[in-house]
């Protein structure tokens, strides 16, 4: 018989070897789990609170950051006319950092900071670096003193030409590795791929737009300048005086007479407006009313800067072939 220990006692010995092993597993498992668990409460309770006036910014904030900051947005209508609730007071005492898009598009913004107390809040104007054109649209069409002082003020709705929205995303990636050191290279990667998309969208848009005949078109509102100006088209008036008012009778004879003398032939409504004085200037003048969104607005659980875009080429194509 070979030597050494009695077989029940190595059976003994086998099985405080393995309980041992199970006893080890056990405790590196509980260990690792608790690890994990304290690691993902100070990530939840860490997250920087992030907070972007309007739809487009909203959209360029998440496609950088992900789910490594909380993402609110406060303005859900067009931020040009936006008032704001209490909640969103709320908003702004909690953000680590509010992303605006600055050219005076969001005039109570200022208000909000003010009368939060978080007036020191880090605010990211991600129109830095853009060139800036003046507000278009209503140019030739009225004549008195007091709107042509407004011809000085620059045009805020930058984002509808790619190029600028490159131009933000590059700021909001600068403002969010300056909150947040530790994720820049999240931040940086992230906004190399979604760039790229933009760049692709750009390019799309300016070859399916450089190919439609027509050229001419009658906006809502006066926020296609820009984006006139990258594609070649030319916003040759537009039906609201002021963001988010009827516009007098004077001025809709100067928005007929400019329909008139250039023979456009269509309007572009928007969806968060009512089309009436677009389909009454239509009927009237036997015009077609489009659909073209300003991207100043949109549902954040399902829409996208990129695909609103997208869907706005197909109305173009449709519109001025
Ligand atoms: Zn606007």
């Amino acid at each position: 018989m070979a030597k050494g220990n009695p077989p029940h006692k190595r059976i003994t010995k086998q099985i405080l070897i393995i309980s041992g092993f199970a006893f080890l597993i056990t405790a590196a498992a509980f260990g690792l789990n608790v690890l994990t668990q304290d690691k993902n409460e100070l990530e939840i309770d860490g997250k920087p609170n992030v907070i972007a006036t309007f739809f487009p910014l909203y959209d360029f904030t998440r496609e950088i950051a992900g789910d490594r900051i909380n993402l609110d947005i406060i303005f859900t209508q067009t931020p040009e006319v936006s008032s704001f609730s209490p909640n969103d007071i709320e908003k702004i005492n909690k953000a680590h950092l509010v992303i605006k898009n600055g050219i005076g598009l969001e005039p109570i913004l200022d208000e909000l900071i003010l009368a939060s107390d978080n007036k020191d809040v880090t605010v990211a104007d991600t129109s830095e670096g853009v060139i800036f054109a003046e507000n278009p649209g209503d140019i030739e069409t009225h004549e008195d003193e007091d709107r042509h002082q407004d011809h000085g003020l620059a045009d805020p709705h930058i984002w509808l030409n790619p190029q600028n929205a490159i131009i933000q995303v590059k700021n909001i990636r600068d403002a969010l590795i300056q909150l947040d050191p530790e994720n820049a290279q999240f931040y940086r990667e992230n906004s190399e791929t979604y760039i790229s998309k933009l760049i692709e969208l750009d390019q799309r848009l300016y070859i399916e737009i450089s190919a439609l005949s027509e050229k001419d078109f009658i906006a809502f509102h006066s926020a296609f300048g820009y984006f006139a100006q990258r594609y070649g088209l030319n916003q040759v008036a537009v039906i609201e005086e002021f963001p988010g008012k009827e516009p007098s009778p004077k001025y809709i004879s100067d928005v007929i007479r400019t329909i008139k003398e250039t023979g456009v032939k269509v309007i572009f409504s928007e969806p968060q407006f009512s089309p009436r004085i677009a389909d009454a200037l239509a009927k009237d003048l036997n015009l077609t009313v489009y659909p073209l969104n300003p991207v100043e607005t949109g549902d954040i659980s399902r829409d996208s800067y990129v695909k609103i875009m997208e869907d706005n080429l197909l109305t173009l194509k449709n519109a001025l072939r």
